[in-house]
């Protein structure tokens, strides 16, 4: 054949060696596992994309495509506006080893002329995200409460875990896989082999190690763009306002002892950071963001309960293992919310959960007008982006919660 010399011999070439479809297909072969991939620029895409399609333009498709479809049997179906650059660029898949490349005949004009289902992108520019991001983090773009916008603040945001244990191990792994940005962990313990019935972080193989070594490693694999920094230090009076004040957004503590909770507490009253907070015992669990700032009467840990308790630890007491794995992912999700400047329904209530009953129950819970921690903090403006829950808050009296170690 002789080489074309123009652009109508060149999309006849192509359209001899490329399969086109119709788009009253389409669907059908979704269903069968086709990837439908829109080739126009993006500033084409909010006129429309067919739903469920990847975006990857033309004049990167080479380029881009095999850095993030790495299986070339992977059925594609080619789409643009009108159906030309679509089948050209099947036919350059094809020659890469592409092995199943469709274009849609007519392209975005014919789908559109046939009244098919459209949606839009997450933005028009998917707020800067990578082709590589919008992937990892489909599900989340697909949610109204995130989208683009949302997951470029998760990426932006920073989450101190205090703890890389029970509670500190689900939370960190789900913050992880949700893409914020950078991750603080703090704990100055090596992992012993009696953690890991519920210390999901870490495997057995990394016993003796220490835990903030084990979680980097852990959390790099699981995403290695969020960073890391870990503190290999036990909190005490004089460290804790210099690693929670370092630019971390919301802090989630996963301490097992009344002594690190008061001064994480006091802490993060006095730099104003929401505490995530969480405790377990046996099959009981409880969990509350303290955030005096954030609404009127909103206590922190130390209204609640005043004094230290002389409950037994885990390792007195015992703990279904995933008993804190379900409280460690809902401090995830309360983190989750912060970062993102949703409501979060657990500032200023108390969520106790007894899986043996599978039993959950939220009580309102009031600031303590003469806490020594909080009461001078509580009455000031709320921050602009503080976070409210949507439900009217019930007149509550101060729980009657047993504090959980
Ligand atoms: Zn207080």
């Amino acid at each position: 054949m002789t080489t074309p010399t123009t652009v109508e011999q060149m999309l006849a070439v192509a359209r001899a060696a490329v399969t086109e479809v119709d788009p009253q297909q389409v669907s059908g072969m979704q269903r069968d596992g086709w990837l439908v991939l829109d080739v126009r620029e993006a500033d084409e895409l909010s006129q429309g994309m067919i739903r469920g399609a990847r975006h990857c333009s033309r004049g990167r498709l080479e380029m881009q495509l095999p850095q993030w479809l790495l299986d070339r049997e992977q059925p594609l179906l080619l789409v643009c506006a009108q159906g030309l650059r679509s089948v050209l660029a099947a036919q350059t898949l094809q020659q890469l080893g592409y092995q199943q490349v469709c274009s849609l005949r007519g392209g975005m004009h014919a789908w559109q002329r046939a009244g098919l289902p459209q949606q839009l992108p997450a933005t028009a520019d998917n707020a800067g995200l990578s082709i590589a991001q919008q992937q990892r983090y489909a599900r989340h773009l697909q949610l109204p409460q995130i989208a683009a916008a949302g997951q470029q603040r998760l990426l932006d945001s920073s989450v101190l875990v205090i703890g890389a244990g029970g509670l500190g191990s689900p939370a960190a792994l789900y913050l992880a896989a949700a893409g914020v940005g950078r991750i603080g962990i703090v704990d100055d313990d090596r992992i012993e082999l009696s953690n890991l019935q519920r210390q999901i972080l870490h495997s057995t193989s990394m016993c003796g190690e220490m835990k903030t070594e084990s979680a980097r490693a852990r959390l790099k694999q699981l995403n290695p763009e969020v960073q890391v920094d870990t503190h290999a230090v036990r909190l005490d009076e004089a460290n804790v306002s210099t690693i929670i004040t370092d630019a971390y957004d919301v802090v989630v503590d996963g301490s097992d002892n009344y002594a690190t909770r008061y001064l994480v507490n006091r802490a993060c009253v006095a730099l104003d950071k929401p505490m995530v907070y969480a405790a377990v015992e046996g099959f009981v669990a409880q969990l509350a963001v303290f955030w005096p700032s954030a609404q009127a009467d909103a206590p922190c840990y130390q209204c609640l309960f005043p004094q230290a308790g002389d409950r037994p630890s885990c390792s007195e007491a015992g703990v279904l293992g995933a008993v804190p794995g379900v409280a460690g992912v809902m401090q995830a999700i309360e983190a989750i919310k912060l970062c993102l400047r949703l409501p979060s329904v657990l500032t200023g209530k108390l969520l106790q959960i007894n899986t043996l009953d599978t039993a959950f129950t939220l009580s309102g819970m009031r600031a303590d007008a003469n806490c020594e921690v909080c009461a001078g903090q509580r009455h000031s403006a709320a921050r602009p982006h503080a976070a409210r829950p949507h439900a009217a808050r019930p007149h509550a009296a101060r729980p009657r919660a047993e504090r959980l170690r």
